[in-house]
């Protein structure tokens, strides 16, 4: 309210993005619509407070009930993704990135080996890209997927591993569409003494509804950003074995971070009262039910997806034999109301900037109550546009209608 008559320029930018979020197919694979409970703690007078330290061992005065706040989101989180008792839990990294790099700063020193995806096969920058803190500071060793069949070679990692010896493996994905076999990553990092980390970013949600297999209670430590399926604000967690926790807690703080954002953290907390219910377990069904439908009907539509499918909330469209780019693919589609980001294929010949593959996720459009056959009604429109062009204006608009039918949370 205030904001449109004090500041009407930033006002008025703001409602500008609210509408676009609200016309657009939007299907980029780590985005989602938060709710406006999740929202309204995001903005509350909780950014207001500064609270270094933890809960009940604070550094400044007046966190009497900042603590209550951090200790129900630490309570809710546990109770999200079923944790055992054991088990330890850091609600304060500030995003995914440097939850990442906290927890390499607890269980390493510079130098040491750690094994994680190709970052062209689907890993995080936060994964040991040179051009990352991570990779500057740790000896990034790459394992990818099969040449044959673009899923994990398990076997590979496993003879990987024997060889390098890393003291950390880490296994979790930002352009990944399989289910993951943590068992199997498990296995391979006991039979090498090496620590197990999972992040789990993109797939939180989905982990934490049982939809996917997890990595708990097994894993010596897991991550997850809370803004992708896990539907929150933007922010990190870090869930790791008793027996890492005062190594993990004080990398968070004051290892890398200085005062937690107590807002972030209260909204957090809503998020998680929200994904231990059977209403986001049936959220969750859906967002994988939806991508396998959006698979298979752009396959009949004849495009190349990576691994030929999905199992998650993602898929990535192998654009090698259609003539046109990533990059040249996503803005088109952005043109006609179809929001996806290009993607690196694996073993892709062109570079980053603009690479073979565009990368589309499930979790946004699931949460405006899209089902099945709306996907196919996608994959037309993004058949439409790939192979004719001219036709993106005229798709825009029926996308306009078409999302009035599904509100979206929080808007
Ligand atoms: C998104 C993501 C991150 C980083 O999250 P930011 O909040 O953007 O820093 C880390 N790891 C994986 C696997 C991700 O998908």
């Amino acid at each position: 309210m205030s904001l449109k008559q004090n500041d009407s320029e930033l006002h008025s930018l703001i409602l500008q993005e609210r509408k676009r979020q609200a016309d657009v197919l939007e299907l980029i694979a780590s985005e989602n619509y938060v709710s406006d409970e999740v929202l309204e703690a995001l903005g509350s007078v909780l950014t207001n407070k500064y609270a270094e330290g933890y809960p009940h061992k604070r550094y400044y005065a007046g966190n009497e009930i900042v603590d209550q706040i951090e200790d129900l989101a630490i309570a809710r989180t546990k109770a999200a993704f079923h944790l055992p008792d054991d088990w330890h839990v850091n609600v304060q990294p500030y995003s995914g990135s440097p939850m990442n790099l906290e927890v390499y700063a607890a269980l390493l020193s510079p130098g040491d080996t750690v094994m994680a995806m190709n970052l062209d096969h689907g890993g995080h920058l936060t994964h040991g890209s040179p051009v990352n803190f991570s990779g500057k500071q740790y000896k990034f060793v790459h394992y990818g997927v099969s040449p044959k069949s673009h899923k994990l070679d398990y076997e590979e990692i496993a003879k990987m591993a024997d060889k390098v010896r890393p003291k950390l493996i880490l296994s979790g994905f930002t352009a990944y569409p399989r289910e993951i076999d943590f068992k199997r990553f498990k296995e391979i990092a006991q039979d090498v003494n090496a620590v197990s980390m999972a992040d789990i970013s993109h797939i939180g949600g989905l982990v934490a509804a049982g939809v996917h297999a997890s990595p708990i209670p097994f894993f010596d430590v897991v991550t997850t950003t809370t803004h992708k399926t896990l539907r929150g604000p933007r922010g990190g967690l870090i869930m790791c074995k008793e027996k890492h926790a005062v190594a993990i807690d004080k990398a968070v703080f004051p290892g890398m971070q200085g005062g937690p954002h107590e807002n972030a953290i209260a909204s957090m907390a809503v998020a998680m009262k929200e994904v231990n219910t059977a209403a986001f377990r049936k959220y969750a069904e859906q967002v994988v039910k939806n991508s396998k439908a959006l698979a298979k009907s752009l396959m009949d539509f004849g495009f190349k997806l990576v691994s030929g499918g999905s199992d998650n909330h993602m898929l990535i469209m192998d654009l090698t034999n259609k003539n046109i780019g990533g990059k040249q693919a996503q803005d088109l589609l952005d043109s006609a109301g179809i929001v996806t980001n290009r993607s690196m294929i694996p073993f892709d010949t062109r570079k980053p900037w603009d690479p073979s593959g565009i990368r589309i996720g499930t979790p946004a459009v699931t949460s405006r109550g899209m089902k099945e056959k709306d996907m196919s009604k996608i994959a037309s429109w993004i058949t439409a546009v790939i192979t004719e062009p001219l036709v993106a204006p005229k798709v825009k608009d029926e996308i306009k209608k078409f999302t009035k039918n599904f509100p979206a949370p929080g808007l």
